[in-house]
């Protein structure tokens, strides 16, 4: 921690409705990405954190008024909780934009949206039945769907309240209690979020947040006996490597990982549409995103062609300040992360992939500070190299041609991940047919990127377990129980 941080806020933690001090009363510097400067401190939570965490948390579960309360009183915290979002979205966008680098404009827009999830699942919250069985035998059985418990989640530092609301509203609204970890380096909005738990209504130790380093609280979260659940989005490796923690105890898990996903432009397709959807894809959140579209394959008669339109169309681009609503291309989030991109850019050119585009900081004076790397274009990459294999998690994109659908689906499925797809085309029975062939959790006919409450969301191969969004996001937080009257 650098000197001077005595001038800097000093969050606090929220457990069991209080805020709280970490308990061995170390914090961290939180960084704003735009100038590399820290501008809060956060907790720097230990295990002694997560056990207060989890005991409140289950407290709320076992004594608390909120497993008695009827689901539509729950659906009504909820609901309310999510009208609070509305009404503090700005002051809320703006932390995340400090925190993360995001722009505003998206950020603010992004927090608007958020509240559709805690009203959809308050929607659900008083429709969870259960089923009367023909039973063989001379005895009524029925099953009904009964909370897990205390819940974890651990978020990363991309879009810390989207990502988060998205396991809190089905995991609250089916009576489970819950957890939150953000990242380490962008914690504060998900603290900011707190403020608004008790205004809810939301009863002590249902809803909480605890801060700092993966392996010294979230660990102690997963590993916890009390935890029911562990819901996490972030890296594969980390995710795995949480999946064997958590099987120790036999927990639930929900992973929602990386990705390396492929956006296929046919020649048929609306070039100028489909340049749109590739760099938003790609380029949208600096390609912080596990949907980027990291990997262009296009169609060998239209190649050269579109990588024209496709530079020319990045070059517009506006690169800089992210709190200027005028601003399309932000920083990175963090100077590891943007060490990190530098390095794959390096390794894409040692590979003998032909930089077209971008490739190092932009020289602008705005930029000069911050984590800014260029918008980046490759070609002539091949889908065994390591830039075509490996997440970026930046704006950095690799195209490959192709020349036929057999051979954009076998490039396209050759990953070990498998979390989107994207085909441009105006052919839909070829675009029906791709979305069938292609191993991916949301596949996107000429559009890119779109989620929605409604919409089951998650990965194939390592790309996740389990899904997010719509009916399915809440039976990841629900367990049967089948009961027996003799009759
Ligand atoms: P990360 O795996 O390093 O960290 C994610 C979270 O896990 C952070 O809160 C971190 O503190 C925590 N963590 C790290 N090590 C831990 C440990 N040993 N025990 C417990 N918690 C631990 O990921 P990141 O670099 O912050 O995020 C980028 C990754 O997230 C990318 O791979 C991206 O694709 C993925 N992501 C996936 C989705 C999705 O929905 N599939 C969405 C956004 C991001």
């Amino acid at each position: 921690m650098s000197d001077g941080h005595a001038a800097l806020d000093r969050l606090k933690m929220y457990v069991g409705g209080e805020w709280v001090e970490p308990a061995q009363g170390d914090y961290l510097e939180t960084v704003d990405p735009f100038t590399a400067r820290p501008w809060a401190l956060v907790p720097r939570g230990s295990a002694a954190d997560a056990d207060r965490a989890v005991k409140a948390a289950h407290k709320a579960f076992k004594e608390g008024p909120w497993g008695r309360m009827h689901p539509s009183e729950r659906a009504r915290i909820l609901y309310r909780f999510g009208e609070l979002i509305e009404a503090n979205a700005d002051a809320l966008a703006a932390t995340e934009v400090r925190d993360n680098g995001r722009l505003l404009a998206e950020m603010r827009h992004q927090i608007r949206y958020i509240p559709n999830w805690y009203r959809y699942y308050a929607g659900l919250a008083d429709k969870i039945e259960g089923v009367v069985h023909p039973c063989d035998k001379p005895a009524l059985s029925f099953s009904r769907p009964e909370p897990l418990g205390v819940c974890v989640g651990i978020v990363p530092w991309n879009a810390p309240l989207l990502l988060l609301s998205l396991k809190a509203a089905p995991a609250l609204a089916a009576g489970n209690t819950i957890i939150i970890k953000p990242a380490e380096h962008t914690s504060a909005s998900a603290l900011q979020l707190m403020t608004l738990v008790e205004d809810a209504g939301f009863p002590p130790g249902v809803f909480n947040v605890v801060t700092g380093f993966g392996k010294e609280i979230g660990e102690p979260l997963v590993t916890h006996p009390l935890v029911r659940h562990v819901g996490f989005t972030g890296s594969t490796a980390t995710g795995a490597h949480l999946y064997s923690l958590a099987a120790r105890d036999v927990k639930r898990v929900s992973l929602e990982l990386g990705g390396k996903s492929p956006n296929i432009v046919f020649a048929d397709a609306d070039l100028d549409n489909a340049v749109r959807g590739v760099v938003g894809g790609i380029f949208g959140a600096t390609g912080q995103t596990c949907i980027a579209g990291s990997r262009l394959l296009v169609q060998r008669s239209v190649h050269d062609r579109f990588l024209e339109k496709l530079i020319d169309f990045t070059r517009k681009a506006r690169v800089g300040d992210p709190t200027n609503l005028e601003t399309q291309i932000g920083p990175i989030a963090n100077r590891m992360q943007y060490d990190k991109v530098l390095g794959y850019i390096d390794i894409a050119v040692s590979e003998g992939a032909e930089l077209l585009y971008g490739g190092c900081r932009p020289e602008l004076a705005e930029c000069r500070d911050g984590f800014f790397i260029q918008p980046t274009i490759f070609s002539g990459v091949r889908n065994d190299m390591r830039i075509a294999r490996e997440e970026v998690f930046g704006p950095v994109l690799s195209t490959i041609p192709f020349d036929d659908p057999e051979e954009a689906v076998a490039i396209a499925n050759d990953s070990e991940f498998g979390l989107a797809a994207g085909v441009w085309t105006s052919d839909m029975q070829l675009a029906i047919r791709m979305s069938e062939r292609l191993e991916a959790g949301s596949v996107w006919i000429n559009t890119y990127r779109d989620i929605s409450y409604t919409t089951p969301f998650g990965g194939y191969k390592k790309s996740g377990i389990g899904r997010e969004n719509g009916v399915e996001g809440i039976r990841e937080y629900l367990q049967t129980k089948a009961v027996w009257i003799s009759t």
